[in-house]
């Protein structure tokens, strides 16, 4: 079979390179080795309720990142965050702050004191430094002080990464806040002047799940995107690549492309049967961490929920020692959810500092949850459904080693003509980045 482009790995980075390069008239072949399309995208739906265990939301900037979106067909299908979500809380001892886009809600807040807002405040003052690889607890404490480091950018990174912020690297997780210090000399200042973005919730009236349905759609209508299949052997011949694999009925194909897209996430690179030179050039992939997450759905009767849940929901920072990361509640954020007089909350437990925590028992994460959401929101009443998903590796962590990595795969791509890497192990986590930079590569392809 001869082909413009193979991919591995339908996921959101997979779909969107494939969709595009089809639209754009590529013959292309995606292989996926799970038995559905949509990767870390996961919605449930029983009966009235439509639960996302995986992502829950996406951010688009502007309106190139809709337009993307209605590609897809889904013109009709998006839902925008109720104005109300934009809300959103920080737990700090005991108690959820309100913070909202707008600054002057951190002044109003009691999350930081007096002395602490001054020193936030002050970093408009502060010279420029340049250290060199520094982490993003490093960064924060040193432009705003180490109390919004902690209560404000800390459950930022949980939210983000479930990661821990003395471990990751500023400039490879936050790269625009990054470089304001480097092109205003004042984060502040920075974020100030530079142009205001328009940002949006983005979610899908079946879920995100609909979203990869309708990536995955005209892929499947002709024949371009295999599940269940087991990759045999990857090999390069001159300027072609040659991919072997076994379908379900182990029934083996080949194809061969000028292109080869890795989509699959670095933690099953060690299995893929890549040439010997490419497999050992990727060897310090195999050290980057991606910490496991359990996420509890949960839908309880409204009358049971004391808390209003008018915000997006709360994040926790890792100085609270609570068992959660963070608790959004969905069907705040968009309708038609649940079931009338219900409500939707969606904890999540684990990340790089609780790794522990995420692999509990059903019984004992239950537990904490029940304590949590006792404790913050005052819910004391049993749930009337729930919901759990263990992600045994759920977000890459862009640690101190994350430019050296991602200069390993470029140099890669540069010696191996047609040899592409593409996903949230590089570039940035967040799914719409995810999906635009599928996009804008089958563009440049198809130049
Ligand atoms: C619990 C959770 C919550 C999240 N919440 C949000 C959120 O609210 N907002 C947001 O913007 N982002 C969120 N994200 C991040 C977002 O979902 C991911 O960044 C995005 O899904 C990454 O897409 P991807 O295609 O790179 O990888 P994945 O989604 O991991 O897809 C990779 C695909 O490759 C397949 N594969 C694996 N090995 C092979 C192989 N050898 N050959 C072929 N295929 C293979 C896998 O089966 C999978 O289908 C969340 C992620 C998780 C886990």
């Amino acid at each position: 079979m001869q082909l413009d482009a193979i991919i591995l790995g339908a996921g959101p980075a997979g779909l969107s390179i494939a969709h595009e390069l089809q639209r754009l008239g590529s013959k292309v072949k995606v292989l996926e080795t799970s038995d559905r399309a949509g990767g870390s995208i996961r919605t449930i739906r029983d009966g009235e309720w439509i639960v996302e265990t995986g992502p829950n939301t996406l951010q688009t900037e502007g309106t190139a990142d809709l337009e993307i979106l209605k590609g897809y067909g889904l013109k009709n299908e998006m839902q925008f965050a109720h104005s109300e979500s934009a809300k959103r809380f920080i737990l700090s001892h005991g108690k959820l702050h309100t913070l909202t886009a707008h600054p002057a809600s951190l002044l109003k807040s009691d999350l930081l004191s007096f002395t602490e807002k001054l020193r936030l405040g002050s970093e408009i003052f502060r010279s420029r430094k340049n250290p060199s690889n520094e982490s993003i607890q490093d960064f924060m404490t040193r432009r705003f002080g180490k109390a919004a480091a902690d209560r404000l950018m800390d459950p930022v990174v949980s939210g983000i990464y479930a990661g821990d912020p003395s471990e990751l690297s500023m400039a490879s997780c936050f790269p625009s806040i990054h470089g304001l210090e480097k092109s205003h000399r004042s984060v502040l200042l920075g974020l100030m002047q530079r142009p205001k973005a328009d940002r949006r919730i983005v979610g899908f009236k079946n879920g995100m799940q609909q979203l990869a349905n309708e990536m995955a759609r005209p892929l499947l209508e002709h024949g371009a995107l295999e599940k269940n299949c087991a990759i045999a052997e990857i090999k390069k011949e001159g300027g072609t690549w040659t991919v072997s694999w076994v379908d379900q009925t182990q029934a083996p194909h080949t194809a061969t492309a000028p292109r080869f897209i890795i989509t699959a996430p670095h933690w099953h690179w060690a299995r893929l049967p890549l040439p010997h030179n490419i497999k050992q050039s990727l060897e310090p992939w195999h050290q980057s961490k991606v910490p496991s997450v359990t996420v509890v759905a949960r839908g309880y009767k409204r009358s049971d929920v004391p808390h209003p849940l008018d915000g997006f929901g709360y994040l926790v920072p890792h100085n609270e020692n609570r068992g959660v990361l963070g608790c959004l509640f969905p069907s705040s954020v968009f309708s038609d959810r649940t079931p009338k007089d219900h409500v939707l909350l969606c904890n999540f437990i684990g990340g790089s500092r609780h790794p522990d925590l995420a692999a509990q028992s059903d019984e004992q994460i239950r537990i904490s949850v029940n304590r949590e959401l006792s404790e913050t929101l005052d819910i004391k009443a049993t749930p009337v459904k729930e919901w759990i998903q263990r992600w045994p590796q759920a977000i890459p962590q862009y640690d101190g080693q994350q430019s050296v990595r991602e200069k390993l795969l470029e140099q890669l791509e540069s010696e191996h003509s047609g040899l592409h890497f593409l996903g949230a192990f590089r570039h940035g986590v967040a799914l719409m980045s995810v999906i635009r930079r599928g996009h804008t590569l089958a563009q440049c392809f198809s130049r």
